[in-house]
């Protein structure tokens, strides 16, 4: 397992999992885990802009708030073929 490790705004140290991604609008949201061995769910990175500054809701909408990539719950089925 080749998690990449990256820094949040907050100054976090969060891994992200390339292998492992929702299909969004613009480009896929990358799964982020708080621990290296991918146990621990954080969010999502946004593979568009590069950005961890996303937001999922309780619909399970995705939502990159640099760049406005987004993935709609309707398309979740799709998404998971
Ligand atoms: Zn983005």
């Amino acid at each position: 397992m080749a998690l990449e490790q990256v820094t949040t705004a907050e100054g976090e140290r969060v891994y992200v999992d390339r292998a492992r991604f929702e299909r969004g609008a613009e480009g896929p949201f990358h799964v982020v885990f708080n621990d290296e061995g991918a146990s621990d769910r954080w969010g999502f990175h946004c593979g568009s802009c590069d950005s961890l500054d996303t937001a999922m809701d309780t619909m399970g909408r995705i939502q990159c708030n640099d760049c406005g990539n987004i993935r709609k719950p309707d398309e979740w089925d799709a998404a998971n073929e």
